[in-house]
């Protein structure tokens, strides 16, 4: 396992992470839990990512008590979490100053944990100023509560408003964000954000990056028993994401990347988790797995970086066909 820099801060995560959306709570209890953990522990994974809203608390649980029954070393883990959607209350949702503080501290509960390395704001909250979640953020910080701050699918205008009330108040500013980054989702981690990586040392933890199991091809003829998309409480996220046009022409773009792979003798999961690792900007890239034979399969992908030539690249361009354009230049 390679371990990155997570942006500009000292720390290092493991270029492949273990995330618990779904997987862990829903489709696994303790057991299956344990499995899928000590797999990717055992694999050199240091980075588990969370969510408060994961299985409504059930995932941070689940979490919790694998860390406690595997015996590892704190200092070996990187745990994060992520706050915005605590409960149905009129100050369960968002990031205001009490919503930071009563999630973090429900979250520490459920972990066993004194502090998570990783304290993401899940979403934008259009009706709480940034300030107080700057300030929020830093109370946190300050408290040992959560080591380094970070952000989940912010636009570059509202990473830049925090950025720059952190520096007019001496603040610590967020160190990273959490993007979609997969062979369909591009804009953010490679336009969007581009500037931020220099101005503001920007990490990415970047997730779906096989499209919640689209880029493993198992969808092109029909949706598979116990898959996600299958999972009567998701129908929502297979009407979303499946159920669409563009969904239903990821699938068939899947076929034509899977051809691309076989030719390269790789399985199209590698591929495409390792195209996403082929992106310098991307600190870490989240895995979802709800079996260890997935883990297994998925954690071969470093393998496949270096057959990633520059022809290879070009033909899974031509399938895709969204090749973000960055800036019109109005001078040529
Ligand atoms: P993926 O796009 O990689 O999808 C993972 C799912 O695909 C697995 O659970 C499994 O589902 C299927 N799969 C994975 N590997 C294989 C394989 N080799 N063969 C067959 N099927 C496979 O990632 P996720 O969407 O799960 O996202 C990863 C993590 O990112 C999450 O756990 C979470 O931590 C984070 N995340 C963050 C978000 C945010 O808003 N910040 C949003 C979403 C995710 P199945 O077996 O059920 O078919």
């Amino acid at each position: 396992m390679e371990y990155r820099f997570l942006g500009k801060s000292g720390l290092k995560v493991s270029e492949l992470s273990f995330g618990s959306w779904i997987t862990i709570g829903d489709q696994s209890d303790f057991e299956g839990a344990y499995n899928l953990m000590k797999e990717a522990f055992d694999a050199g994974i240091n980075f588990f990512d969370n969510a408060e809203v994961y299985s409504a608390g059930k995932a941070e649980t689940l979490v919790g008590k694998v860390i406690k029954k595997a015996g590892w070393k704190r200092r070996d883990l990187v745990i994060s979490t992520k706050l915005f959607w605590g409960g149905d209350g009129p100050n369960d949702r968002g990031l205001s100053r009490k919503r930071i503080v009563e999630g973090t501290n429900a979250a520490l509960q459920r972990l066993q944990l004194e502090y998570v390395d990783l304290l993401f704001c899940h979403r934008p909250d259009l009706y709480t100023p940034v300030e107080e979640t700057v300030r929020a953020m830093n109370h946190i910080i300050n408290q040992g509560k959560a080591l380094y701050w970070g952000t989940s699918e912010w636009s570059a205008i509202q990473l830049r408003e925090a950025l720059h009330i952190a520096r007019e108040n001496s603040l610590i500013p967020p160190l990273m964000e959490q993007p979609e980054y997969n062979l369909f989702c591009r804009n953010r981690v490679e336009v969007e954000y581009k500037q931020l990586y220099e101005e503001m040392g920007l990490g990415t933890t970047t997730w779906s990056p096989l499209a919640g199991g689209i880029l493993t091809n198992k969808y092109s003829e029909g949706i598979p028993d116990g898959s996600r998309f299958s999972l009567e409480k998701y129908s929502w996220l297979r009407e979303k994401r499946l159920d669409t046009p563009e969904g239903r022409d990821k699938v068939a773009k899947s076929v034509k990347l899977k051809k691309i792979a076989s030719q390269m003798g790789v399985t199209l999961p590698r591929m495409a988790i390792a195209w996403c690792l082929k992106n310098p900007n991307v600190s870490s890239v989240i895995l979802g797995a709800s079996k260890p034979e997935q883990l297994r399969e998925n954690l071969k992908a470093p393998e496949v970086l270096p057959l990633l030539t520059e022809d290879i690249i070009k033909q899974i361009e031509e399938v895709v066909d969204n090749k973000p354009s960055g800036e019109k230049d109005w001078r040529l």
